[in-house]
């Protein structure tokens, strides 16, 4: 399976400032080696975890979707001089990343917990410690 990415630009459009002129076709080079008669599917513009609603891409490759759009990805980047599309490929590679769990350690027990954000500020307190400390309080009241 030689997949490839095939990019093209469609000036067409009016507002060709947006993303959206810029079309992401995968091709299998064991085809053929001309487009579109490669062609396999557009190369989704998110990939979907929870496989809802799953990209046609999603449904051929399965779990090896994210991998493999990601190596797709970083191998056309070595290939591509247009600015445009070089920088739509970094910012589907950065959508690929997972977001960083907003994970905090617990001033209290050390244990890393999800903190809340405030406008102020962080909780720097899990929630069980948070609620023992609560619970004392109303112990310590007469
Ligand atoms: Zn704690």
């Amino acid at each position: 399976m030689r997949l490839a990415l095939y990019i093209t630009k469609n000036l067409n459009i009016k507002d060709y400032t947006k993303p959206a002129h810029i079309k992401i076709a995968v091709i299998n080079k064991d085809i053929s080696n001309n487009y579109p008669s490669n062609f396999v599917c557009i190369l989704p513009r998110t990939f979907n975890p929870n496989n809802k609603n799953p990209s046609q891409f999603q449904q051929k490759y399965g779990n090896q979707s994210k991998q493999l759009i990601e190596e797709l990805l970083k191998k056309a980047l070595q290939t591509q001089e247009d600015q445009d599309i070089k920088k739509e490929i970094y910012i589907r590679l950065k959508r690929l990343k997972p977001k960083p769990k907003n994970l905090t350690k617990c001033k209290t027990c050390g244990k890393e917990f999800n903190a809340r954000k405030y406008r102020y500020g962080k909780q720097t307190i899990c929630n069980d410690c948070r609620a023992k400390r609560y619970n004392n309080k109303e112990d310590e009241q007469p």
